[in-house]
């Protein structure tokens, strides 16, 4: 791991809305949780988005980080388009199997080296996370598996992204094992259902959010998956006020949201939502779980799998070489 304190120079993070955010790392550009929808009602109506993503070119985009495929607010419509054209998609071992073409699925603590385009590497980690209250199974059965993701190479900022994450223990094992993060992309918003673990959040709110900062002894903390749906019960302001509470607001970095203060973004691709699906492979994806529309925000498969299962497991540290090159 990276020495702390040596870093000082913060990594430019564009908060797009909702849980989707770019950021440059290293030479290459992630792309948290793609979501570009239109508001409306979404889930067969159990889902109502509220405001349309930033209205930004996005450019290449070299890797999605993608803390779960299940959730239309986690990735929708246009986001799985995105997929296709994209050289690689990080996320859960099961959804990595669902997505298939350039997605693969990471363990808990599996990791994967990306080659960076001026020389050397960046090595993403798979971190556990935990959508909703209670034990890791009982969570699963009932939201699914989430994966959040640890990123770090030499002379480059540590960064973790949450993914839809409730559970400051699993925070806890993170700092441990991966060190405090110049930069904490933190999941918050507190969603709520009624009918969800008895109306509990399943995502961090506020004050966990910033107890989360805490734990982590993350420099700056850039929240995401706060705005721009109905079931956020927690926005901005709270994010404010709870990271004040804690004698944390200088590490709250809200201003990563505004894209006009942020680095140019670089545009090489008109249409960004949905870009034209002109690469071949890209003909044999699978259809969407548009069929799982009409229940609640369970799982329909693979609840019988073993949490971090993974066929990549097995390989242990693997390597994707020019996702760095293509342009
Ligand atoms: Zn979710």
């Amino acid at each position: 791991m990276t020495t702390v304190g040596t870093h000082r120079e913060q990594i430019p993070v564009h908060v797009l809305g909702g849980p989707t955010a770019l950021f440059e790392y290293g030479g290459l550009r992630f792309l948290t949780d793609p979501t570009f929808d239109a508001p409306g009602e979404y889930q067969g109506g159990m889902l109502t988005k509220t405001a349309p993503a930033a209205p930004v070119e996005l450019g290449r985009i070299d890797v999605v980080l993608l803390s779960h495929d299940e959730h239309p607010d986690n990735l929708d419509n246009s986001g799985r388009a995105l997929l296709d054209t994209v050289p690689l998609t990080l996320t859960t071992p099961g959804g990595g199997q669902r997505l298939g073409n350039s997605a693969r699925g990471l363990a808990d603590w599996e990791s994967i080296e990306l080659d960076r385009p001026d020389g050397g590497t960046i090595t993403v980690t798979g971190v556990p996370a935990i959508h909703g209250p209670g034990t890791r199974a009982e969570v699963e059965a009932v939201l699914g598996q989430v994966v959040g993701f640890v990123l770090s190479g030499t002379d480059l900022p540590t960064v973790y992204v949450s993914g839809d994450n409730a559970s400051l223990e699993v925070v806890r094992e993170i700092a441990d094992r991966c060190g405090p993060p110049d930069t904490a992309i933190l999941f918050a918003g507190a969603p709520r259902f009624p009918i969800l673990f008895d109306g509990a959040a399943i995502v961090f709110d506020s004050a966990r959010a910033a107890r989360a900062a805490e734990i982590l002894g993350a420099r700056r903390v850039v929240p995401v998956h706060y705005d721009g749906w109905a079931h956020f019960t927690e926005g901005r302001a709270e994010l404010m006020a709870a990271f004040a509470a804690a004698g944390l607001a200088d590490r709250l970095d809200l201003r990563a949201g505004n894209i006009a203060e942020g680095p140019t973004l670089e545009p090489k691709r008109s249409g960004d939502a949905a870009p034209e699906k002109d690469r071949s492979d890209t003909a044999v994806r699978k259809p969407s779980r548009s069929d799982t529309a009409a229940r609640d925000l369970g799982r329909s498969d693979g609840a019988a799998q073993d949490p971090g299962r993974s066929d990549t497991a097995a390989q242990g540290k693997g390597r994707v070489g020019g996702v760095g090159t293509r342009s």
